[in-house]
């Protein structure tokens, strides 16, 4: 009999069974891959590996600016998959080796529900059943795709094929221009690919502040991307080893296609109907305070919650919530308005609490102050000084939200999560020096501008 049965070893699972010894909790880990979930297998870890390549790659290229002499570089992508799998797989040996240092015990095979407090698991050597007091459901999602988009692993691809890359996948549409769209589209142009991004709202990373959104798209425009939003793209027709991805009137021919338009809830055949589990389009419904389903102790965490963040750190949260609530009966909630996004493309897009839009449509009278990076000595240094800090701030009240685009953005945010979490009036966060010459000074400088006291 455990405590608690986790069915998922993603974020959101081993997050809860990593967290669950500080309650002494006996934990079972049902995972039907190797443990790490999409984040360390097929998601943050290797995507930003690659986009670290690419870093490389455009540093080499750039060398010449700084007095530093090579050739021209070429990228062996044989070498940069070879890195990426030995990335993961360190993370992944971490991993379990933590999971078994907290003695948490992980089973390997397709766990589904049996009703309240019963998981049964499909082993390589049969059916596994185990009771648990506790029962959290952490089985993420997986990549959806559009009408006429099929995935079929070689010219129509998920995010999951597009990590695997051995050769340059040539010429490369991208449908859907979210996180993981612009990721691809920034690492792609900087190894020399021609990249045609697609996105059907009107703005690149939709729900982003549109000001930091622009920033992005000029500079990855400005590398070459051609982007184009307000966009439907209609069926696709193959012609020999071409894809033609049409839109509108016209058409564009490419190698490969890469959709990245969402992720579905990975739901299906798990026993969900053996207990009170309330559905939102496949997504499961949850407290928002405890994060347990209708059905008393069945919870679930991460991707596979409806209506929360589909960020691996969101799913960390919430795996620590709940256990936090198991272990002590009282209620733990996320605070999802300091939840940090980040897309990490070159520049970062980084962003917290609420954008503009956001903060007036809940009826804040704000002020907005945006500071570029052009004059910032570090971002010139690096040769990188472009971007901004923009800033959204309750009239005569606290710091509500931010955005950050430049380098290292997804490091520099968070000063202002700190700020947000704090509910920091301007001034207050202002009145702290940074050091010189750093990054962080441009959000020094937005700070004072938004305190109504400017420097440079
Ligand atoms: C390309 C890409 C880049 C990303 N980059 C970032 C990033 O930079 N930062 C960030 O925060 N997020 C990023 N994400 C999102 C992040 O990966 C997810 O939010 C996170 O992995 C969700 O965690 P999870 O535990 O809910 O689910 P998952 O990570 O999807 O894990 C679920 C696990 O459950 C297992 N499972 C499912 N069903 C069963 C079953 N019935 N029995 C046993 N096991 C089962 C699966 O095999 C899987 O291992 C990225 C995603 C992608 C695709």
């Amino acid at each position: 009999m455990y405590d608690v049965a986790i069915i998922g070893g993603g974020p959101g699972g081993y997050a809860a069974a990593l967290y669950a010894h500080n309650f002494g909790l006996k934990v079972a880990m049902v995972e039907k891959d190797r443990v790490g979930g999409t984040c360390l297998l097929r998601g943050c870890i290797p995507a930003k590996t690659w986009l670290e390549a690419a870093g490389v790659f455009t540093t080499v290229q750039n060398s010449g600016d700084f007095g530093v002499q090579s050739g021209p570089p070429s990228f062996d992508w044989g070498q940069g998959l070879a890195r990426k799998n030995r990335v993961v797989d360190q993370l992944v040996n971490g991993l379990s080796g933590l999971l078994k240092n907290r003695k948490v015990d992980v089973i390997e095979g397709f766990g589904r529900l049996n009703g309240p407090g019963k998981v049964v698991v499909d082993t390589a050597d049969g059916q596994q059943e185990l009771e648990a007091s506790n029962v959290i459901i952490a089985t993420g999602s997986v990549p959806q795709t559009i009408p006429g988009y099929e995935f079929d692993g070689e010219k129509i691809l998920s995010s999951d094929h597009a990590l695997d890359w051995g050769a340059s996948p040539g010429r490369v549409a991208i449908i859907g221009a979210g996180a993981i769209g612009c990721e691809f589209a920034s690492l792609l142009v900087d190894l020399g690919n021609e990249v045609h991004l697609f996105e059907m709202m009107d703005q690149i990373v939709p729900g982003s502040e549109p000001q930091a959104a622009r920033a992005l798209e000029r500079q990855l425009q400005e590398r070459g991307a051609t982007i184009r939003t307000g966009v439907t793209v209609g069926a696709p027709e193959r012609r020999d080893d071409i894809v033609v991805v049409p839109f509108g009137e016209e058409s564009v021919e490419v190698d490969t296609v890469l959709v990245a338009v969402g992720r579905a809830p990975h739901t299906g055949d798990m026993g969900l109907d053996t207990a009170k589990i309330e559905l939102d389009r496949g997504f499961i419904v949850v407290d928002p305070e405890t994060g347990q389903t209708a059905e008393p102790g069945v919870f679930a965490v991460g991707d596979i919650v409806a209506g929360t963040p589909q960020l691996a750190h969101a799913g960390f949260a919430e795996g620590i919530s709940v256990i936090s609530f198991i272990g002590t009966g009282e209620a733990h909630p996320v605070n999802y308005r300091t939840v940090p996004l980040v897309v990490y493309t070159h520049p970062e897009l980084a962003s917290v609490g609420l954008t503009e839009a956001e903060a007036l449509d809940l009826g804040y009278e704000v002020d907005t102050t945006a500071k570029t990076m052009a004059g910032v000595g570090r971002a010139i240094i690096r040769g990188e000084a472009q971007g901004i800090v923009k800033l959204v701030v309750e009239k005569d009240g606290p710091i509500l939200g931010a955005s950050v685009v430049g380098p290292d953005a997804g490091e520099l945010i968070h000063e202002l999560m700190l700020a947000v979490g704090w509910e920091a009036l301007p001034a207050e966060a202002a009145a702290f020096v940074h050091a010189h010459p750093t990054l962080s000074e441009a959000v020094g400088e937005a700070l004072m501008a938004a305190s109504g006291r400017p420097l440079h």
